[in-house]
């Protein structure tokens, strides 16, 4: 930080603020989490000086041979982790990489099909505003009232829409996907099917989440989630890796080239080669026996948590969780979505306002809020933790205006991010 703090006050300060932050809060963001120091040393590293675009062997410009051989590490070690035959990591954070996907299978006005926003689904799935929605036609499914997907909607609405891409995958749905389900339908429509796996792919290295390798025809995902990796994406996939990068027809087989030539010269140009170093370091620490580990502790502190929450009256979406996250639906508390996370903020516990199944509140101030464990987990926090940290989230959004209760909550937050430190060798 010395450096920064001499050349840049401003930025320095700032930066040192978000240090504090990070160190003294409860991270209850699902979709975030903390990477290890090698992965942020990759990240500042000097390959952020060079351009690269292509592939490995076949760049566009000269001294390339280390990147080339990052890159090439990079792909193996994804390969190999989730037992795919290719591996695109040049894709600049999961958005790209979902949208090089529909550039890949998709010609304009083509019908996608995914999970909406309101439902627990991503923008990229094709959200009226989105590029995914702009640029194709877009079909979205729902979960039922409670919360739960329901594969016999999800066909009906296949068989009458004919989409030519089906995309399985979510940022808010707190239960396992079925994903030989969502081949079968995929293939009665004669789809393909992209799994997006940005929130659980920590949790399928983990054996915690079902893989959809061999299932899906296309993986994308993010490497900053519950991997742990820096923000980032790859693209995995099953087919011959080495068709000839021309134009060719759009099948199974030519997934890993349609891929490839999606991403450039489709969409993006020079790759972040810090970004594929931190991804490769990330994927070798996802590779060691700990990370199994990391993966089962994440889900146990989920449930953990989901059950404190529940002792103490809330109401979650689907009535608990089988993965890193949950939904609470709020207005019970006699709070809203947007309330509870200020709320809660001014405590330092973060967590994100989020809609519920059949909300009647609008996005800005929905009914519920999302909640996750990979971040806490990743400092060491255990069961125990979890549950004083439901209790402290119930007080709080049973009694947001009384002083007594927040400043308890304050007290709790303290003294667990004292007891699980991270990053001790960051002193802002
Ligand atoms: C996070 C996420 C993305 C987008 O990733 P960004 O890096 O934020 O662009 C796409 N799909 C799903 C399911 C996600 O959870």
């Amino acid at each position: 930080m010395n450096n920064i703090e001499q050349y840049d006050p401003e930025i320095s300060q700032a930066l040192k603020a978000e240090i504090r932050r990070q160190k003294h809060g409860l991270e209850l963001i699902p979709s975030e989490n903390f990477v290890s120091p090698a992965v942020m040393e990759a990240l500042g590293s000097v390959l952020t000086n060079k351009y690269s675009e292509g592939y490995p062997g076949k760049r566009y410009y000269g001294g390339n041979v280390h990147v080339d051989e990052i890159e090439n590490i990079a792909r193996e070690r994804a390969k190999k982790l989730f037992g795919v035959d290719h591996a695109n990591v040049q894709p600049y954070s999961g958005s790209p990489a979902n949208q090089a996907v529909c550039f890949a299978l998709l010609d304009p006005g083509d019908t996608l099909m995914g999970l909406s926003l309101a439902f627990g689904g991503h923008m990229t799935h094709g959200l009226k505003v989105n590029f995914s929605a702009k640029y194709y036609r877009s079909v979205q499914y729902q979960t039922n009232q409670n919360g739960w997907l329901d594969y016999d909607m999800i066909l009906d609405l296949a068989k009458k829409e004919r989409p030519k891409l089906i995309i399985v995958g979510a940022t808010a749905y707190p239960r396992k996907f079925d994903f030989e389900k969502f081949r079968d339908i995929a293939r009665q429509v004669d789809a393909f099917l992209l799994a997006d796996i940005s929130h659980i792919a920590g949790l399928i290295i983990a054996g915690e989440h079902p893989s959809p390798v061999g299932l899906a025809d296309v993986i994308s995902t993010t490497t900053h989630k519950t991997l742990r990796g820096p923000r980032g994406a790859m693209i995995l996939s099953n087919g011959n890796p080495s068709t000839p990068l021309k134009a060719v027809d759009r099948s199974r087989e030519n997934i890993p080239t349609l891929i490839d030539r999606a991403i450039i010269p489709g969409l993006q140009g020079g790759p972040h080669n810090h970004q594929t170093a931190a991804i490769a370091i990330a994927l070798h620490e996802a590779a060691q026996p700990e990370f199994r580990e990391y993966g089962k502790q994440v889900t146990r502190n989920a449930k953990a948590l989901a059950d404190s929450l529940l002792e103490q009256g809330a109401k979650l979406i689907t009535d608990g969780t089988d993965n890193h996250l949950m939904v609470i639906d709020v207005t019970p508390f006699d709070v809203t979505g947007k309330e509870a996370e200020i709320v809660l903020d001014s405590v330092g516990i973060t967590v994100n306002k989020n809609m519920i199944p059949f909300d009647e509140r609008k996005p800005f101030d929905p009914s519920g809020i999302r909640l996750g464990t990979p971040a806490i987990t990743t400092r060491g926090m255990d069961a125990a933790a979890m549950k004083k940290i439901g209790v402290a989230i119930a007080s709080v959004l049973k009694q947001p205006k009384n002083t007594e209760t927040l400043d308890q909550a304050r007290v709790m937050v303290r003294e667990l991010t004292e007891q699980f430190p991270l990053y001790p060798e960051l002193k802002p």
